[in-house]
């Protein structure tokens, strides 16, 4: 398990966290935030934010979809590698 990794310290800090129910806060919030494409990044997964973010509409009009990246770098994987997979997954959002 990833604890095995960590010193006394951040065992200890981490035990502090679990006791306030901050830890359980902060995976609940994350696994929002996973659950919706609009929030994180589709290529790394990190969370962007609307003032930093690029955003792509793409597909037929009615049917258009959009995708929040974090980076260039990852809108230029996300074009080379993921799009045909996030497509046919249909895990991007429809537009309202
Ligand atoms: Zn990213």
């Amino acid at each position: 398990m990833f604890v095995d990794s960590l010193s006394n310290e951040e065992l200890s800090e981490l035990s502090e966290k679990i006791e306030e129910g901050f830890l359980k806060n902060y995976l609940q919030k994350r696994m929002v935030e996973l659950a919706n494409p609009m929030l994180v990044c589709p290529v790394c997964e990190k969370r962007v934010s609307e003032e930093e973010d690029l955003l792509i509409q793409f597909g037929p009009k009615g049917f258009r979809k959009k995708a929040r990246f974090c980076g260039h770098d990852c809108l230029a994987y996300f074009f080379d590698k993921q799009m045909p997979r996030f497509a046919e997954k249909n895990i991007l959002e429809k537009e309202e």
